[in-house]
């Protein structure tokens, strides 16, 4: 090579510093030099370094997102052994004071005034209630799991849905029309299930009296699959709309209807699982339309 020494030992030294991680090289120092082979391997040790800097942060950022990751999912194990823990803690002493009541109740000795019997009644029916609430707490701890993820299709699921509410669909002479073009969806049958359950259920429970529809249908947007599910029945007052997906939430004159306001909660945390979003427009005394937006499966995008 023909190469003063200086030139060499320069390079020699931006190699050291690069592979030591503390590389000095700028594309200053390389229009400085004058030799053109030394330039251009000057070039390529910046570029190598660039890239070289650009895989470490990439590796440090993988890591941080794995570490992230890792405390999440710790987490939420923590939250979900919580959950089971207080869940059962709470169950087992008001199904003892249940228990208890039954007992008083049943026993035909006892001289109750007919004001003790109904109190007592009614501190079953709380007690039966709460303990309901737990159990709906503790499937909504459950949601995290997915358990089966498979290509959908949703015909054939809201078909069984609407098999297994036949009863309150004759009872409340409604028409279920299901368009029959509406894309698989990527997620857990199981839960994708319980999702059209309670959405097709509550816009059976909150039609109005005589002829009602609920038309499903869904449209294209962009990479995700919006299912719409439409309902032309008591409606949602425009100020509760916001708060409808919230835990224990009934609006308006839903206390004329059995429920426990935790069907939505529910229905949000499942879309949330897959990767998905729910919301509401409605108006009140006209309709509801509930929209699930699903990415697209992947082998469809
Ligand atoms: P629940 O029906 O058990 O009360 P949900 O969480 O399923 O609980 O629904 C929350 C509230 O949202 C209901 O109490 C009702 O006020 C309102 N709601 C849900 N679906 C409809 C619907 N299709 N039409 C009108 N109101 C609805």
């Amino acid at each position: 090579m023909s190469k003063r020494p200086s030139q060499l030992d320069d390079i020699v030294k931006y190699i050291i510093d690069i592979s030591n991680g503390k590389s000095t090289l700028t594309e200053e120092n390389i229009s400085e030099e004058k030799d053109e082979q030394c330039q251009y391997i000057l070039t390529s040790l910046l570029f190598m370094n660039q890239e070289l800097e650009f895989s470490a942060r990439l590796r440090q950022e993988n890591l941080a997102l794995s570490i992230k990751n890792k405390t999440l999912i710790e987490k939420s194990k923590e939250a979900e052994q919580f959950v089971y823990l207080a869940s059962h803690d709470l169950k087992s002493p008001l199904l003892n004071v249940k228990s208890l009541l039954e007992l008083v109740e049943n026993d035909e000795e006892n001289n109750l005034s007919n004001d003790s019997a109904t109190f007592i009644k009614q501190g079953i029916l709380s007690a039966t209630r709460m303990a309901q609430l737990i159990d709906n707490l503790l499937d909504y701890a459950k949601l995290d799991i997915l358990a089966n993820i498979q290509l959908i299709d949703p015909i054939e699921l809201i078909k069984q849905v609407a098999a297994d509410l036949s009863g309150e669909i004759l009872e409340s002479n409604v028409i279920i029309d299901v368009s029959d073009n509406l894309p698989k969806i990527n997620g857990d049958n199981v839960k994708i299930g319980a999702l059209f359950q309670n959405i097709i259920s509550n816009a059976i429970k909150y039609s109005k009296e005589g002829k009602s529809t609920i038309k499903i249908t869904a449209r294209q947007d962009g990479s995700n699959d919006v299912f719409c599910v439409e309902d032309n029945g008591i409606g949602i007052a425009k100020n509760d709309i916001h708060r409808l997906f919230d835990f224990f939430v009934r609006t308006g004159s839903s206390n004329k209807y059995q429920g426990s306001g935790i069907g939505l909660a529910h229905c949000k945390k499942i879309m949330q699982i897959h990767g998905g979003s729910i919301w509401v427009e409605s108006e009140e005394g006209k309709y509801s339309k509930f929209l699930l937006s699903f990415p697209k499966p992947p082998m469809d995008k």
